[in-house]
């Protein structure tokens, strides 16, 4: 009979859908637990893994190498989570457990490094010795001036750090060392965060007294609080309505009752007012998790938060992962944001892990927007969500006016004549404008005058386009670019014509009108680096700019008291796009471009320059009609049969060679087809076609898209299609469930 040896099941951070096991060395037996990491032999190479479980084993396994955690890093908990998600997203298990954990901390050590070193080595922790003052000791007379000094100054408080005494006393070291020699002070050496928010004091606020609706909203969201159990709310609010006051004070409600809160975000960099509204308001600790942390600093905080040391964690999408217990509420502002599905890799959506977080924590989950996704408003009518509607805006405020400039027929400047009368009455009257338009650089086609060649990306399937500033010729997918050719390449003898338009062509025909104003653009371009969106937005915010002109960027929930007039210069081309979420995009941005306006003391007016002013999409979103607009919406989603009436997967197919992904698209729907044939239900297969955006930096694309009326059955034939398919050789296969990008 086998004799069984006791051993572990080690998930893996590579793209593979097994579990690997391991025998344990009798001197680990003792420490081993689940959610630490251990490194393992793997092939030829040494890798991180994360312990799921103890088993039993009569195999002939490899040892452990080395445990790494005196603590787990996951809990129990935290794994059954990351578990469902892997299941649901198809994703192997080690690669989701490393997109929730910090990076690098599942980075093996390099060949070469002594094994005692601990392999985390980018992420050392950092420490730093602190001075105390011995209890009994005075000053001493043989101290001298500046011995004194520093002495005095630890003696004032209870204890200092060298980084502080620096500070204060340049070069300190040779006192401190005589002070701490002499039996003066002691030293101490404590681990330290990397503190990444050395910006300005933030100053306090105080709660403001709720208007009728804001109460109602807050009300309910106390009352599910209090109950203990998970409780989904759509936070359907106009903009400007006050939803943000309505999170801070349930949030309040919730620590009140000794519960933490996780507030998802879009994108940190573009929301630097809200983080600033809930620093003023709570003095608890505040875990920021942001893109421009590095890794060390990402590290520290997901550290922080994991020792119960803050209450409240602010972050963009994948904060969903962050290790906060006795979770009481979650907040998922502007819930309508594409930006919370991950769309390469492992595809999840925070917006929905969310939900299912929430659930797991029996915590209340608030989705705030003034334009939320269909299918939130009908889960919400369908009674899966509790409604609560903010109608109005805070001080009575009136939604601004609109008038609608038409351009069919028009030809010439990018502003027409209304915008521009407009803008100059605005200016005139010391109004800060906003000009949207959802595409960056100068011209956005080149076409050769004489041939009508028109000049594209060589490795994505698009146009180029000119951004004049840089006099290059660039690709918004892949970055390649050029400088710009005086001559046509194709026919090498005619000229080029600029064709379509961009927001550095806006920013200068702005220049050329109004030489006077003050004028600042935000898009890609003018927003790297760190802290480049504060600048921008500052600028708007201190009344140093008059106009911003700008893409998305602009319309995401800033709150500009001063902005009166906001001018859409285009909007139409998204309603071309060949995706039927293309009419919901359009309204939803249009919605939030237009909410801009008008949010402080004095009424706002917004021009729009459309080409299709009648399309629903557009006539509704102007008339501020979103109620129209969802019926609408929702009846051609019934009648096709889309979301959220039906469910969606994508699988993508990519590689070098064009004939052979096609060839692999193909193999795939019929293993596909013998799949669904064997069971019940309707699966619908769409495709295989050629992707929108059929070649990207050089890899070919085509796509399957599923369509099923039932989630559990298009995720059966998925799972099928999961265990049984072999990717052909050179061809990449990805899935995607619930897909929200569709090109
Ligand atoms: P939303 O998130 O719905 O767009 P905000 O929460 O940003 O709106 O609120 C807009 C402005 O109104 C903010 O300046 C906020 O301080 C203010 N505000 C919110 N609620 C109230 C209230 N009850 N009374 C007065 N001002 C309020
Ligand atoms: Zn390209």
């Amino acid at each position: 009979m086998d004799t069984l040896v006791t051993a572990i099941d080690v998930a893996i951070p590579l793209h593979l859908d097994s579990t690997y096991h391991y025998l344990v060395p009798p001197e680990l037996l003792s420490e081993i637990a689940v959610g630490k990491r251990v490194l393992v032999p793997f092939g030829r190479r040494r890798l991180i893994g994360i312990i799921l479980g103890q088993i039993e084993s009569a195999e002939e396994l490899k040892p452990v190498l080395q445990l790494l955690d005196p603590e787990p890093l996951l809990s129990p908990d935290e794994l059954e989570f990351l578990r469902w998600a892997s299941s649901y997203y198809l994703h192997p298990l080690g690669e989701v457990i490393r997109a929730a954990l910090p990076a690098g901390l599942l980075t093996p050590p390099r060949s070469g490094d002594d094994n005692s070193s601990t392999p985390d080595h980018r992420l050392a922790i950092q420490r730093e010795p602190f001075f105390r003052v011995n209890s009994a000791s005075e000053a001493h007379p043989r101290m001298g001036a500046r011995a004194l000094a520093i002495f005095s100054a630890i003696a004032a408080t209870v204890e200092l750090s060298r980084t502080e005494l620096r500070r204060q006393f340049d070069e300190p070291g040779p006192q401190l060392k005589r002070l701490v020699e002499l039996g003066l002070i002691t030293r101490e050496e404590r681990e330290v965060y990397r503190d990444p928010f050395r910006e300005e004091a933030v100053g306090r606020d105080e709660e403001l007294l709720l208007n009728e609706h804001q109460a109602a909203a807050y009300c309910a969201l106390t009352e599910a609080v209090h109950a203990n159990s998970f409780a989904p709310f759509l936070l359907h609010g106009v903009t400007g309505s006050g939803k943000t006051e309505v999170y801070l004070q349930s949030i309040t409600a919730a620590m009140e009752q000794g519960k933490n809160a996780l507030v998802l975000v879009p994108e940190i960099a573009l929301t630097p007012q809200l983080v600033k509204r809930f620093r003023r308001r709570f003095s608890c600790g505040i875990a920021v998790l942001h893109s421009g942390l590095s890794d060390g600093e990402r590290y520290d905080e997901w550290r922080r938060i994991r020792r119960g040391e803050v209450s409240i964690v602010i972050g963009a999408r994948s904060a969903i992962f962050a290790p906060l217990s006795h979770l009481g509420i979650i907040v998922v502002d502007e819930e309508h944001e594409p930006t919370y599905k991950q769309s390469e890799g492992f595809r999840y959506n925070a917006r929905d892990l969310a939900l299912v977080r929430g659930k797991r924590a029996g915590a209340v989950v608030i989705l705030g927007s003034a334009t939320p996704l269909l299918t939130t408003v009908h889960g919400a009518q369908e009674g899966k969500l509790l409604r609560l509607e903010l109608p109005e805006r805070v001080r009575g405020l009136p939604l601004p006016t609109i008038t609608v400039s038409d351009l069919r027929g028009r030809r010439g400047k990018v502003i027409a004549p209304t915008l521009l009368a407009a803008l100059r009455r605005n200016l005139d009257a010391g109004g800060q404008s906003l000009l949207f338009l959802n595409r960056r650089g100068f011209a956005t086609y080149l076409i050769c005058g004489d041939c009508g060649h028109v000049i594209r990306c060589p490795n994505c399937s698009v146009t180029l386009t000119y951004h004049r500033r840089a006099d290059r010729i660039v690709c918004h997918y892949c970055d390649y670019s050029l400088a710009t050719p005086k001559f046509c390449p194709a026919c090498k003898v005619g000229s080029i014509t600029l064709l379509g338009q961009g927001t550095e062509r806006v920013e200068e025909e702005l220049r050329e009108q109004f030489p006077e104003a003050r004028i600042a653009r935000m898009d890609r371009d003018t927003t790297t680096g760190k802290g480049g969106h504060a600048k921008v937005l500052k600028g708007v915010e201190d009344g140093t700019t008059d106009i911003l002109v700008g893409t998305q960027m602009i319309a995401k929930g800033h709150h500009f008291p001063g902005v009166t007039l906001v001018g859409v210069i285009a909007i139409d081309s998204i309603l071309n796009f060949p995706d039927f979420r293309s009419s919901e995009r359009a309204f939803q941005l249009l919605t939030q471009v237009v909410g801009r306006a008008g949010r402080g003391d004095n009424p706002g007016r917004v021009v729009v320059q459309s080409l299709m002013p009648e399309h629903y999409a557009i006539a509704r979103a102007l008339a501020h009609d979103s109620a129209g607009f969802y019926r609408e919406e929702l009846l051609f989603r019934q009648e096709a049969g889309y979301p959220p009436f039906a469910h969606l997967a994508a699988l993508h197919f990519s590689g070098n060679v064009e004939e052979s992904v096609k060839q692999g698209a193909m193999g795939a729907a019929l293993l596909l087809n013998v799949l669904r044939s064997s069971r019940p239900g309707r699966v619908e297969i769409l495709g295989p076609v050629a992707a929108p955006l059929s070649k990207v930096r050089g890899r070919y694309r085509w796509q399957i898209l599923l369509k099923c009326r039932r989630r559990d059955m298009l995720h059966a034939t998925l799972k099928a299609f999961h265990d049984g398919w072999r990717s052909p050789s050179g061809i990449r296969t990805a899935m995607d469930v619930d897909p929200v990008e569709m090109m």
